[in-house]
């Protein structure tokens, strides 16, 4: 085989002559020059080959990386010739090059996406030699055009769905858009979630009905009454579109959603408590209760070390509201073990005891709810239904978060959540031939 065909291969580009190629073995780059083939010119407008060349246009264009050169730069001459049917000089199309980001060719603008389909847009910027600004606009455009192909495996099975929201960000009181909104507001996704394969299916903006409803239009009349048991929220706005959508459906107070409860309960508390140290200036009080510390506080015993563990008694026997929390959370976690209804609706009673007489207003509040939904929860004992699957997504989608996707825009933020949780990315959706013509979008 002819090297400079195989090369031209490895490229993804083809109706090319290479002239030159030059190899910088001290950075590893390679610069190859190339002319376009005039043999394959065409009109693209009435498909009459182009003959008299007018002139050269020269571009210089990122190339995918060629084994241990990882930074490739084509040198490019494009035609510009008469066509002798239009009357007129037209540039010969050249299908390879990226028809929005210019200065790449499809080849690498797809090898860029793939990489950004599992790390940020910054690490992908550090391997390519290339602008992160430019990369992350082209993972954007790229997640938007895949949308159009996005679909849910053939035989999934949906027989047990999961509603889970996660934070968004929080949007500053100064930067408000109206002068009704005056305090901080929190912005929240949906997430239509599939334990069983363990992704995200599709999500909705916001934590209202019509988010879970928006979530939900990715699943067919068919499989909508196939639902048997959907995990949510103790959140009326769910259930109801629960219900008018998956008649057939169990609605199930899920462990997931019911330690997340529980967890911002005892975070009220704390909070409350860190601010009273803060004005009776009790610096260890303030200094166990602190924002940051928050996790100890909330954390299996196992899970700490012996010095947090002394830190924390002593914490106890000095704060008794914390010390009842701690007591509270510990013993839910115990009762959402039984594995019977009796057996739970006997330390159920015994836990609304000792929150009444704890007397603090978070768990006060909680009990209220959670004599609410109480059927949906037993709903969740006797079904003893898995939900590692929605913590671990939870987690990844904090990473995601963390990792400054939270900081753009929303839409970004759920297909970027579409993309690394569920389907929106190359092992679900063939974007083999994105490598040598890029679709519009
Ligand atoms: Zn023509």
């Amino acid at each position: 085989m002819d090297l400079k065909y195989v090369i031209s291969q490895f490229l993804g580009i083809q109706d090319i002559i290479i002239e030159d190629i030059k190899l910088f073995k001290k950075d590893l780059r390679a610069v190859i020059t190339a002319r376009q083939n005039k043999k394959h010119c065409y009109c693209n407008q009435c498909g009459l080959q182009l003959s008299n060349t007018h002139e050269w246009i020269f571009k210089e264009l990122k190339a995918v990386p060629l084994g241990i050169y990882s930074q490739v730069t084509l040198k490019y001459y494009q035609l510009r010739a008469h066509c002798d049917d239009c009357h007129k000089v037209i540039l010969a199309p050249t299908d390879w090059i990226h028809p929005q980001f210019r200065s790449m060719t499809c080849a690498f603008a797809e090898h860029a996406g793939r990489l950004m389909e599992e790390i940020t847009c910054e690490a992908t910027a550090r391997l390519l030699h290339a602008n992160s600004k430019t990369l992350w606009d082209l993972d954007q455009h790229r997640m938007e055009v895949m949308m159009k192909y996005l679909s849910l495996p053939k035989n999934i099975d949906i027989s047990y769905l999961s509603a889970d929201e996660v934070h968004f960000k929080t949007i500053h009181p100064k930067k408000r858009t109206s002068i009704f909104q005056k305090r901080w507001e929190p912005k929240f996704i949906t997430n239509l979630v599939c334990p069983t394969e363990g992704k995200v299916l599709f999500n909705g903006p916001g934590r209202s009905a019509s988010s879970l409803a928006i979530a939900m239009s990715v699943l067919s009349p068919g499989q909508l009454l196939a639902v048997e048991r959907f995990a949510v929220d103790m959140h009326d706005p769910f259930i109801m579109t629960i219900k008018a959508k998956c008649p057939n459906a169990q609605v199930c107070v899920d462990r997931f959603h019911l330690v997340q409860a529980i967890n911002s309960a005892f975070d009220k508390v704390r909070r409350q408590e860190f601010k009273l140290a803060q004005k009776t200036k009790d610096e260890f009080n303030q200094n166990m209760l602190e924002p940051h510390r928050r996790f100890i506080l909330i954390s299996k015993e196992k899970n700490l070390s012996k010095s947090e563990l002394k830190l924390l008694d002593k914490l106890r026997t000095v704060n008794q509201n914390i010390h009842t929390g701690m007591l509270l959370v510990e013993y839910f976690h115990k009762l959402l073990d039984k594995k019977t209804i009796t057996g739970f609706r006997k330390a159920l009673q015994t836990w609304y005891l000792v929150v009444r007489e704890s007397k603090l207003k978070a768990f006060l509040e909680l009990s209220k709810t959670i004599r609410k939904y109480r059927k949906n929860i037993e709903a969740y004992i006797t079904s003893r239904l898995t939900t590692t699957v929605s913590e671990g997504l939870n987690n990844k989608i904090k990473v995601l978060k963390r990792m400054g996707y939270g900081y753009s825009n929303e839409t970004s933020f759920m297909r970027k959540i579409l993309q690394r949780c569920g389907y929106l990315n190359h092992l679900s959706i063939n974007t083999d031939q994105f490598y040598f013509k890029w679709p519009h979008p």
